[in-house]
């Protein structure tokens, strides 16, 4: 057993660790990382990269299905599962090797193993006779698991997570996904892509639940135009497994069937066993509770990423959520002036296809927080739009604003509508008036001008817009 000192030790090697440990030691720490398996964590490897990776697979079958609307003659075959994971895992491994060259470059010792609080500022690795690494500081980041329900096991080959279906060697020719949130609408996408026939179950009134309700019913849409079944505010009973397959049950008697089941229900964080509570770390359903420093219940101890609740709020799992946080909190130790995240600012994409991609107050949230009578909205149909026809793709962006006031919402579908988030979220963040955004230009033909052409609207001065 060794005992090591330095600034700070780093708990967990995912978006929210890595991001602080690299920020610290860019601020002149001594930093010690210590990851159980690889860094770069759930994102890097079994999230964001390899979904986003089946999906734009899966953008290429659906090119290959359609190239006759495009009046290039080309043949879908078929999906060669293992190619589709060698492009996967390439993409996975070659900014793994990137990270860790990153992480190596400014001075960071990396620990494999897993680590464990045992003292309120000392991690210890490998259990009892472990080696120890004390911080003046500590930054908890170790994340979040798929979680499941009551009752309902995750046997990895017939009810699975996204870990499990991520690692599929064949497309499954049906699927049940319970849960109709960011992970189980882009499954549903990918998988429907490859040719799988996908019933979603969600127990909410709508897909994506979180979104403004507009951007869901556009989703429905699309998704009911690909086949997509989808089965509203219907609670999951039990499911069955058998060697060929699953039955679900649904509460009132409903019974699905099919090869697999994709339980998509959350995530929850990890946190047991790791001698947070035993050393004062304040935990609630087993988040870590934080102010909006990011800084535990433990003096020096500070928490980032998907295991943290800020003031005991919900908070929003997202890798760049996380990657601020490990930034804010090293600044934070390294006594720099930072401002709290405004997490409504945060912009969110859902991957699927077509992309729902938004930034900001929903409508509802707008009309609770400023009253019905100071809330106006806009929707631009991408139906007026160059860059969508071309593309395709269906779709609209819809405008929540003061009423004489700045723009409180931007919410978005359509293929392809995640890269415009960038904008839409410059606009919420600099509280900027309809007007003003009405007088930037953007490129034609593109379509970013449904941003412009949303904006001209809510200006009072629409442009392609039929009456
Ligand atoms: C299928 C899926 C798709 C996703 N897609 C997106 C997306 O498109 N965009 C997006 O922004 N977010 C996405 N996310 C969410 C994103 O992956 C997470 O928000 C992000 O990874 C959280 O980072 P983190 O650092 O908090 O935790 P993690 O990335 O989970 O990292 C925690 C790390 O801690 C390590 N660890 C845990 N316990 C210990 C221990 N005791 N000792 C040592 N190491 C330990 C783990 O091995 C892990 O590497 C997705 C998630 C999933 C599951």
């Amino acid at each position: 057993m060794a005992d090591k000192e330095v600034d700070l030790v780093v708990l967990g090697g995912g978006s929210g660790g890595y991001a602080a440990a690299l920020r610290a030691a860019e601020l002149g720490k001594s930093v010690v990382l210590i990851e159980k398996d690889r860094v770069g964590g759930t994102c890097l490897h079994r999230g964001c990269i390899p979904t986003k990776a089946l999906l734009h697979a899966g953008e290429i079958a659906d090119g290959a299905r359609e190239s006759a609307t495009f009046g290039v003659n080309a043949t879908f075959e078929g999906i060669d599962m293992a190619g589709v994971n060698k492009y996967k895992d390439g993409v996975i491994g070659k900014n793994w090797k990137g990270l860790q060259g990153l992480i190596k470059a400014r001075g960071i010792e990396t620990v494999e193993g897993e680590g464990r609080l045992v003292g309120p500022k000392t991690v210890q690795v490998g259990g009892d006779g472990g080696d120890r690494y004390t911080g003046a500081n500590v930054v908890l980041a170790t994340g979040s698991y798929s979680r499941s329900l009551p009752g309902l096991d995750l046997d990895g080959h017939r009810v699975i997570t996204s870990e499990h279906a991520l690692g599929l060697d064949h497309v499954p020719e049906t699927a049940i996904v319970l849960g109709g949130g960011v992970i189980g609408c882009e499954f549903a996408s990918a998988w429907t892509s490859f040719g799988t026939k996908v019933t979603i179950v969600e127990a909410l009134p709508h897909l994506v639940p979180l979104e403004d309700e507009a951007n869901s019913k556009l989703l429905e849409r699309a998704f009911r135009r690909r086949k997509i079944d989808f089965k509203l505010g219907k609670r999951f009973e039990k499911v069955e497994t058998s060697d060929s397959g699953v039955t679900v049950h649904l509460e009132g008697g409903e019974t699905l069937e099919a090869e697999l089941l994709l339980v998509a229900v959350g995530r929850g964080p990890v946190s047991e066993g790791l001698g947070y509570e035993e050393q004062g770390v304040r935990i609630e359903r087993g988040f870590v509770v934080t102010d909006e420093f990011l800084r535990t219940s433990v003096d020096g101890v500070y928490a980032v990423g998907d295991l943290i609740s800020i003031n005991s709020e919900p908070h929003l799992q997202l890798a760049h959520v996380g990657f601020a946080e490990g930034i804010l909190a090293a600044e934070h130790i390294a006594g720099q002036p930072v401002v709290p995240i405004d997490y409504a600012g945060v912009p969110r994409i859902t991957y699927s296809q077509p992309e729902v991609a938004s930034v900001g107050l929903t409508e509802a949230a707008a009309v609770e927080k400023h009253g019905q009578d100071n809330v106006t909205t806009v929707t631009y149909d991408l139906s007026g739009n160059g860059r969508s026809a071309i593309l395709n793709t269906k779709g609209a962006v819809k405008l929540v604003a003061e009423k004489d006031g700045p723009v409180l919402g931007i919410h978005i579908v359509g293929d392809r509508v995640g890269e415009l988030i960038a904008e839409a979220q410059l606009i919420y963040n600099w509280e900027a008036l309809p007007g003003e955004v009405a007088q930037l230009i953007h490129p034609h033909p593109t379509q970013s001008e449904a941003i412009g052409e949303a904006h001209l609207l809510l200006a009072g001065k629409p442009l392609h817009v039929h009456d």
